[in-house]
């Protein structure tokens, strides 16, 4: 049996556990919910104070120029780049994970149609995240394609001679269950089929190689995993064999070769550039940064293999607690247990109240969140997920403490926690 003094004991060896240090962790509060919003970064407040009150405060229309305005997309996309297996120049930080799927989804569908005509199927899970589903539908909509749902089990059947695109999240954001997309790639080559791939549960939790996975496109969210703050620009990479191949349909100016020449027509960028749209947010780029620094400040220490060596750590003592502490109270487990097909979040199942446990935890200080089952395959879902950068092996303890206290008083059963907000 596992005790507190053996996880205090692991938090005093974990050599990364200085990093928490870089973040503004709220007290008496242990945040599992990084996977949706990640802890703001100590150096956040201070950066974006300068931006506003000196870079914009002062020195206005000229810090395009004087501070690097112009340039963070592709500055803050190259750090970016470094946690995601992408060369310098090949990202771009920018726009919402929603608006980059449309462009890179865009793109693909030109590709195909250029290349494969009669392929007339993009494939995803019906448990990806709506969103990914709805732009893909709406897409599909325009061009006259179909989108096809199917379960994680049956992806490999499907990818047959009709089909153009795989659209996949390479970490369930419900279940917590990572592909590999170096396999999955593969197999969707071989039978001539392109690759999206989206990262918002992947990016700075989970080591990610998009050119050894000879990935197509990929997108990901800045708010997640990378700590750049609520609604920070997202990112997206595009593989350099395709990248100059169409444009993008959001052609603004900021995608264009030269847009201080203030052409009629557009020009496509070269590169990843193309990918920008219009005139990008400074305040929230400048938060991007400093959130994705926080990440590679942990490149001393091993980089994203030591944060994902930790994470795994994390979630092994998350799930074994779970069992061993909180057995009888009907919960189960939707997240695999074997590592190579595990993101960084742990999801528990229960038939009934569900939404009120995390409430009740929630009043305790143990932030997690509910994600709604399917009424059918998928039930609904306690989620916890597990910042290697600031959350320790005592906070899991801790958690699993407040998770059967709350249990075992049946606290979870009370009114307040049973009100629904619009946001769960
Ligand atoms: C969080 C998340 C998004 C978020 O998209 P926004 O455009 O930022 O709202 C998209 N896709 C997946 C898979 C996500 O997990």
């Amino acid at each position: 049996m596992t005790t507190k003094e053996d996880c205090l004991q692991r938090d005093i060896q974990d050599p990364l556990r200085d990093l928490r240090d870089e973040f503004n962790l709220p007290v008496d509060t242990i945040y599992l919910d990084g996977n949706s919003l990640g802890v703001m970064p100590r150096a956040a407040p201070g950066r974006v104070a300068q931006v506003v009150t000196q870079e914009w405060g002062t020195d206005l229309i000229q810090s395009w120029n004087k501070h690097g305005w112009f340039q963070m997309p592709g500055k803050v996309g190259d750090k970016i780049a470094r946690l995601i297996g992408a060369g310098p120049g090949e990202v771009v930080a920018t726009d919402s994970t929603s608006v980059n799927l449309f462009k890179v989804l865009s793109a693909a569908m030109n590709i195909a149609a250029a290349d494969a005509p009669q392929r007339k199927r993009i494939v995803s899970e019906r448990s990806n995240f709506p969103t990914d589903l709805y732009i893909a539908e709406a897409l599909c909509k325009q061009h006259g394609m179909e989108l096809v749902l199917v379960e994680p089990e049956e992806i490999a059947a499907s990818l047959t001679a009709e089909v153009a695109i795989l659209m996949l999240t390479h970490v369930n954001y419900r279940t917590g269950a990572m592909h590999d997309m170096a396999t999955v790639t593969a197999a969707a080559h071989a039978e001539g089929i392109l690759t999206v791939w989206d990262l918002a549960h992947s990016a700075g939790a989970v080591p990610v190689d998009l050119k050894k996975a000879k990935a197509d496109f990929s997108v990901g969210c800045g708010y997640k995993y990378l700590n750049g703050g609520p609604g920070a620009p997202a990112f997206v990479w595009v593989n350099p064999l395709h990248a100059d191949r169409f444009w993008q349909p959001l052609a603004g100016w900021w995608g264009h070769a030269a847009p201080f020449a203030f052409t009629p027509d557009y020009q496509p960028a070269p590169g990843i550039t193309r990918y920008q749209c219009g005139t990008q947010p400074m305040i929230s780029l400048a938060a991007l940064e400093c959130g994705v620094d926080t990440v590679l400040g942990a490149e001393p220490f091993g980089g994203m293999a030591a944060l994902r060596a930790k994470s795994l750590a994390l979630t092994d003592l998350f799930i074994q607690l779970v069992e061993e502490r909180c057995a009888g109270h009907g919960l189960g487990l939707a997240t695999p247990r074997e590592h190579a097909l595990r993101g960084s979040q742990v999801c528990l199942t229960r038939d009934e109240g569900a939404y009120a446990i995390v409430q009740a935890l929630i009043a305790r200080g143990v932030i997690g969140d509910y994600r709604a089952g399917d009424g059918g395959r998928h039930k609904d879902i306690l989620r916890f997920g597990f910042t290697p950068l600031y959350i320790g092996f005592v906070d899991v303890w801790n958690a699993v403490e407040h998770l059967k206290q709350v249990l075992e008083s049946g606290e979870w059963k009370r009114p307040e926690f049973n009100q629904k907000h619009a946001v769960t």
